[in-house]
């Protein structure tokens, strides 16, 4: 791995290569981009670049020296990165203390040390404030890089001490050409984790995997049913969640990805609804398109519409930390409403 394996993200690549060009690396950098785009990939390239033990100018790292090779293998012992603990929805104030008493050790090979947090969205209170300090004025010669999803996410004490460098989704060809460098072949299933992705190969990555296409076609099958059990597929799908593990964090990451699957399955209704699903951007999809047809002349352009806006509160909910079941029950049966009885024909 190298700069040359990074896809897209020539903007934070310039920013960052005019500061070290000028010899002003700012101390600490907010990396700010959707997840899975390849932040940390940047980051550890960027730590390679400020470690690596052979000068070979500037922003560019050797990828042979001691220091690049375990920089990559993470062994690096000026090199090291924060994340919550596995069962932890917070960045608590104990790991961080351990992160800022690591930073304040002497650094081991040379002069320089970089320390990455990887989920600066989920500083707590206390825990930004145990980091003020380190932050502020870090010890000599060290780089902080924090990783961030979105700037609303972050602390006003952590955003004003950093600079921000902004990361955006990379194109459906970089994701594309990602996918491939995976091992993803099959030619349907490459365009739709493409379209799926959003801009962000590591999304499509964790949504390559089986499990997630059958939930899809039981998402398939409720919107295609006469008579849709919301009741059933919420406790379908709340299995499905827990099957992530037993950690709230690793659940709620899995309930969002099959939102975004049945967001995508509700897209094409809209397209149906709206007459133009000739123009559906991968036409290999349309015997799901006509699958959908019924239901999409069913609801109308406005209801699904409403349905699709019902998904992205639910995705706002579920990273709010409500509680998982409650957040699918109350989807699902605005999804799925009960009849309303009818006149009889
Ligand atoms: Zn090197």
């Amino acid at each position: 791995m190298a700069w040359d394996s990074i896809r897209g993200h020539d903007g934070p690549r310039s920013q960052l290569a005019q500061a070290v060009q000028a010899g002003r690396l700012a101390h600490a950098y907010l990396f700010v981009g959707p997840e899975g785009i390849g932040k940390h990939r940047f980051a550890t390239e960027l730590a390679k670049t400020v470690l690596c033990e052979a000068s070979p100018g500037p922003m560019r790292a050797c990828d042979r020296c001691p220091a690049c090779i375990q920089v990559q293998a993470h062994t690096h012992p000026d090199c090291f990165s924060v994340r919550r603990a596995e069962d932890k929805n917070e960045l608590d104030v104990d790991t961080m203390r351990e992160f800022c008493h690591r930073l304040a050790l002497k650094s081991t090979r040379g002069s320089r040390k970089v320390g990455i947090v990887e989920e600066a969205d989920e500083f707590n209170v206390n825990s930004a404030n145990s980091f003020l300090k380190p932050l502020e004025e870090p010890p000599a010669g060290s780089l902080l890089i924090l990783l961030a999803t979105s700037l609303e996410r972050q602390l006003p004490t952590i955003l004003s001490r950093c600079q921000v460098v902004h990361f955006s989704p990379l194109t459906p060809e970089d994701v594309r050409a990602v996918l491939l460098a995976h091992g993803v072949q099959d030619p349907q299933r490459l365009n739709h984790l493409v379209r799926l992705s959003g801009g962000s190969p590591g999304r499509a990555l964790a949504l390559h995997e089986e499990s997630f296409w059958s939930f899809r076609q039981t998402l398939l099958e409720a919107l295609t049913a006469p008579r849709p059990d919301a009741v059933g597929l919420a406790a379908t799908w709340i299995k499905f969640a827990e099957e992530a593990g037993k950690q709230g964090p690793a659940q709620r990451r899995r309930t969002v990805l099959a939102i975004g699957m049945l967001i995508e399955l509700l897209q094409t209704a809209l397209r149906v609804a709206f007459g133009n699903d000739a123009e559906a951007p991968d036409p290999m999809n349309a015997p799901e398109a006509e699958r959908l047809r019924p239901f999409a002349e069913r609801l109308g352009v406005d209801s699904i519409a409403d349905n699709l806006e019902a998904c992205l509160e639910a995705e706002r909910q579920i990273e709010r930390y409500l509680q998982i079941g409650l957040v699918l029950e109350g989807l699902l049966n605005k999804l799925f409403p009960l009849p309303v009885p009818q006149r009889s024909r």
